[in-house]
């Protein structure tokens, strides 16, 4: 037994356990099962006849609503569910698990009355307050489909995601807010709504008084609709663990993005076995999860995971430095957090504060800190776990896999963490280190493309949305000759299977934790008319991982200058999202190219942090290069 109670198996014995995940995955997944409640369970684990397409538990029956709320209100109804928090509007409330279902059932009556049954979609703009919680829940339990698309993306990129999966309804909020300023939502979507082919039936709009919203015909007020909807009975439907439970859009490579799929009883079971294994879950614990239910890991554990183990998670709207760098310690305090989960950006923001910000609030619930999304830097990584005291626990993972590949799992082993690796393989997933272009695994090591052999286990994607045949070549047919999830990250793995990431193959982008196509991005900068052609490369920050950094050819150059820089900076914000905007604007008389016409975005990466930019035999025309030289060496004065 380890601190926690756990069995603590020794480095070996985890190796044997992770061995047994992967030979005999029927048998592992089958005993994990029995963590949730199945309205018919399951009598087989696995269905692989169709791969890559893996389908999880196929005769089972569940509903992931019921397994976050009702089982909970049955056993715990008094318990803390949700715990609501802001510090942009200086309120707090806590829902139990009673009042809970009491409004995810109403949510759910709601969307019903509007036509919403089994399998229609449901897109969800909106800010983190507690409706945008009920809302998912109410979805997942009428087992429409949701699709949460984060408060900060802008119109453009909004539009493209009510085109890809045309909601049956939207539910929007008036308002976000950021640092103490009102972002309204309503403009950006009535904007999306105007670019977008789509329509959807109904806009449900949740008014917090924050800005002032301008009805149009289609729009309901949602308070008002749930409040008729209070006392209507929706029993969780019976889904079958393949159903569709959510999609979430991920970007890559190019400007179209990726609609990851997600089932409904695979889910459910990885979560929960997630916990236990992983994130020190408990009943009547408080989980802390800091990132936004616009993303994978607030869809995992801000919502579902904490739930789904019986535990109070908290939902923070706000800044992780305001109203000062306390705040996030001030909730561990107040609500004696047992687990939080954060991500490296965070920490290295909190670090530049002075420390007494840290340890002036008593932390002694918290059993461990969670982090991921990004790299986690030495340097941060120590100064945290000296601050805390507690295990700082990195694990690597995607929106495309729903919870971690690799990692430490305190719940089973006690093996040690190696600095700058999140650890080894997670149970179940077959992780194997190969060549790019021959497929073939390479020695340890040696640098490879990080890879997962088919079948995914549970809770990973299981198609991409409406467009299978992408989900087989994206994935499936980057590494040739092998039935190999690519995931686009190139890592090394030692003799015990220690994996550490490298950064990834592709044009994808991390800033702050968040991944960005730079193609999205470059196709954003093009949308003003004063530019022929744009290059966007993720270049290092201090803070942020990475930082956008675009390079411009204007159709006519002497209109270069900073105000048509801003200009294009506004472009990228309008069509995306502030989260996008390059940090510079390089006018260049031209791109550096290939001879087939590819930019060299590594070397032009390379040069932007000063390091050697390899090998540029394939370049086209030297000039280009010479120009982004010059630029470097004229910005490195300044
Ligand atoms: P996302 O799908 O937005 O969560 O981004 C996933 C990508 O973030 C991965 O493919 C990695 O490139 C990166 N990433 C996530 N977690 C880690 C980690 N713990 N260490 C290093 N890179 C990570």
């Amino acid at each position: 037994m380890n601190e926690w109670g756990n069995a603590a198996l020794r480095l070996e014995d985890y190796q044997d356990l992770h061995r047994a995940s992967i030979a005999e995955p029927e048998r592992f997944w089958l005993q994990e099962a029995a963590r949730i409640d199945w309205s018919q369970a399951p009598t087989r684990g696995l269905d692989f006849s169709r791969p890559p397409f893996a389908r999880w538990f196929p005769d089972g029956m569940t509903n992931l609503c019921a397994n976050a709320v009702d089982r909970w209100a049955a056993r715990r109804p008094e318990d803390p569910a949700l715990i609501a928090v802001s510090t942009e509007t200086d309120t707090e409330r806590t829902y139990s698990f009673a009042e809970l279902l009491a409004q995810t059932t109403a949510w759910a009556a709601a969307f019903r009355s509007l036509g919403v049954g089994v399998g229609d979609r449901v897109l969800i703009y909106m800010p983190m307050i507690a409706e945008a919680v009920f809302a998912m829940l109410a979805c997942a339990r009428i087992g429409a489909v949701h699709t949460v698309v984060f408060g900060g993306f802008a119109s453009g990129a909004l539009a493209a995601r009510i085109d890809d999966a045309a909601p049956k309804v939207i539910v929007a909020a008036d308002a976000g807010s950021r640092m103490g300023r009102i972002i309204p939502y309503k403009p950006l979507l009535d904007e999306a709504l105007g670019m977008a082919d789509h329509r959807p039936h109904k806009v449900l709009m949740v008014d917090r008084g924050l800005a002032p919203i301008h009805w149009a015909h289609h729009d309901i007020d949602a308070r008002a609709l749930v409040e008729a909807n209070r006392h209507v009975e929706v029993a969780p439907v019976d889904l079958p663990s393949s159903h569709p439970s959510y999609i979430l859009y991920t970007s890559g490579t190019t400007g179209k993005p990726k609609g990851v799929q997600r089932d409904t009883g695979g889910y459910a079971v990885a979560l929960a076995a997630s916990m236990e294994h992983i994130f020190f879950g408990q009943p009547g614990g408080v989980f802390f999860a800091t990132s936004d239910i616009g993303w994978v890991v607030g869809h995992s554990y801000i919502v579902y995971g904490p739930l789904i183990a019986g535990m109070a998670t908290i939902l923070y709207e706000g800044a992780p430095t305001r109203p000062d760098p306390g705040v996030f310690w001030r909730l561990v305090e107040r609500h004696r957090v047992r687990a939080m989960f954060t991500a490296p950006t965070a920490l290295r923001l909190l670090k530049k504060e002075d420390p007494r910000h840290l340890t002036g609030y008593d932390r002694s619930s918290l059993k461990a800190l969670f982090v991921a999304g990004e790299p986690l830097d030495e340097p941060t990584s120590r100064w945290i776990a000296d601050s805390l005291g507690v295990p700082i626990l990195d694990n690597y993972w995607q929106t495309e896999t729903g919870w971690p590949i690799l990692t430490l799992c305190r719940g089973l082993t006690d093996a040690p963490v190696k600095p700058g690796s999140p650890g080894l393989p997670v149970y179940g997933f077959d992780v194997q280190l190969v060549d790019e272009a021959s497929g073939e695994p390479v020695p340890a090591g040696d640098k490879g493309v990080v890879a997962i052999a088919a079948p995914l286990p549970p809770g990973c994607l299981t198609t991409i949305w409406n467009d299978d045949a992408r989900f087989v070549r994206t994935y499936f047919q980057s590494i040739p000759g092998k039935m190999l999830y690519s995931t686009f990250d190139w890592g090394v793995q030692d003799e015990e299977g220690y994996t550490f990431i490298l950064g990834r193959t592709d044009d994808v982008i991390n800033v702050a934790g968040h991944r960005l196509g730079t193609r999205e991005i470059e196709e954003a900068v093009t949308t003003h008319p004063a530019v022929a052609d744009a290059a966007v490369v993720g270049v290092h920050d201090e803070i942020k991982g990475q930082t956008p950094v675009a390079f411009v050819v204007l159709k006519d150059a002497s209109r270069a200058g900073e105000a048509l820089s801003q200009e294009i900076i506004q472009a990228v914000a309008r069509e995306i999202g502030a989260l996008a905007k390059p940090s510079s604007v390089n006018f260049v008389p031209a791109l550096p190219k290939t001879r087939s016409g590819k930019v060299l975005r590594r070397a032009l990466q390379a040069i932007w942090e000063g390091r050697d930019p390899g090998d540029l035999t394939t370049i086209d025309d030297e000039t280009a290069l010479k120009a982004v030289l010059a630029l470097r060496r004229a910005a490195a004065k300044d």
